[in-house]
């Protein structure tokens, strides 16, 4: 799960780490008042940015500095409601619902700071470079050198020489290192505590007073430990989901939207990526990768359904189950309650093997239902492709 800009400064504001004064608004009126409550007679400057899980907001123009109210309503009346299309949306963009107001910062230098998991060596890596701001991407690419790196062992922590290192390489003085201890080691607790996959700081900014600042904030945590992290679960944006998304996990489903024709409904993670590819051998294009789990329920598979259904790209449907735990007649009396509710309309491709199979036909074979039963997943594939072209 991903967290906004917003919510990441807040959760760094727990750890006690320095973020800028900010408030999250709705409307141009909201963020014309937030530009009064963050800047001051003597320091005019504010910050507004707009809130969407993707990074590279402001070359794509969701990042604008303001000087007065006046300005920042205008700027909000633009951002809101623009599809914001960065590198990282894809090209239909993320709709701007929201914007962070912040007081402005006098920037000396940019950083580049980041905690991830790093699997290959079961540890946390913690990534800094002198060269952050906007082109961390180009920096790595063209001149790596000034990309550092430590590995913590989680056993024994992050130790001090590794901090040294770090604000070594950055460059720092006495003053900015103690600074930049106390923020790693906070980071660090954050991101073990808080069960966090990834921490990306980019910018870190030195302030015209010597300050180290966080200016800007990406967080993901690992959607695994969220059972354990109440706090952090508030945080989640219904907005940035897609809505079968949503459905999908509700009812322990596990779903993702593709681009094609072909509704599947598949039991385990292997199976479904199976046939996803033979759809594709037989020139088909999956609708989307659906697993129903190994336990699926009655009530599971109309829920898988009514998703594959509410998808209007969906022409056709594949059914492709191995029972083992799960029941072939439980798949059967389930795709039977949900072809009655919802009264299916595009041709649909039953393939059942394993457990109790023999009962699923049956029950399939007397429900008077118009499907296409198949014994073989690639019977089953070519089955589906050649109806899904109608
Ligand atoms: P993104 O990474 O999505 O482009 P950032 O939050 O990093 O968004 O903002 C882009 C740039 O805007 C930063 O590199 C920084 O130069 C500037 N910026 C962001 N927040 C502030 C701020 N509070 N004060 C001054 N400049 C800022
Ligand atoms: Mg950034």
């Amino acid at each position: 799960m991903d967290l906004h800009e917003y919510q990441a400064k807040q959760l760094f504001k727990s750890y006690g780490i320095k973020v800028s004064k900010g408030i999250l608004c709705y409307t141009p009126m909201e963020v014309q008042k937030a530009y009064d409550f963050v800047t001051t007679s003597e320091r005019n400057l504010a910050v507004v940015k707009a809130q969407v899980h993707a990074g590279g907001r402001g070359k794509a123009g969701g990042v604008k500095l303001v000087r007065s109210a006046t300005e920042a309503n205008k700027v909000a009346e633009e951002m809101l409601g623009m599809r914001l299309v960065t590198p990282q949306t894809g090209a239909e963009g993320k709709l701007v619902k929201k914007l962070y107001v912040e007081a402005g910062t006098d920037i000396s230098h940019e950083y580049y700071l980041s905690l991830v998991v790093d699997r290959s060596t079961k540890s946390i890596g913690i990534i800094a470079s002198p060269e952050g701001g906007m082109d961390i991407e180009e920096v790595a690419h063209s001149t790596p050198e000034k990309i550092f790196s430590v590995s913590i062992d989680t056993s024994v922590g992050l130790q001090n020489f590794q901090i040294s290192s770090l604000a070594n390489s950055l460059g720092f003085d006495k003053v900015q290192s103690r600074q930049f201890a106390q923020l790693l080691k906070s980071l660090y607790q954050c991101f073990m505590e808080r069960d966090l996959s990834m921490l990306e700081i980019n910018p870190l900014v030195l302030n015209t007073n010597n300050e180290l600042i966080v200016l800007d904030g990406k967080v993901s945590i690992d959607d695994n430990a969220l059972y354990r992290q109440p706090e952090v679960r508030e945080y989640v944006d219904y907005d940035e989901q897609n809505a079968k998304d949503i459905e999908a996990s509700r009812y322990g489903l596990n779903y993702i939207a593709l681009d094609g024709n072909i509704g599947c409904m598949v039991n385990g993670a292997g199976l479904a990526m199976a046939t996803m590819d033979i759809i594709k051998h037989f020139n088909g294009e999956p609708a989307n990768f659906l697993d129903v789990g190994g336990g699926a329920t009655k009530e599971k598979v109309i829920e898988a359904f009514k998703i594959l259904l509410s998808d209007d790209k969906v022409s056709a449907i594949l059914v492709n189950i191995f029972g083992g735990i799960m029941r072939c007649d439980v798949i059967a009396e389930g795709i039977v309650a949900a072809a009655k509710e919802l009264s299916v309309q595009v041709p649909l491709v039953v393939r059942l093997q394993g457990t109790n199979v023999d009962l699923g036909k049956k029950i399939l074979a007397e429900s008077g239902l118009k499907l296409v039963p198949a014994t073989y997943m690639d019977e089953a594939a070519e089955k589906v492709v050649q109806l899904a072209k109608g």
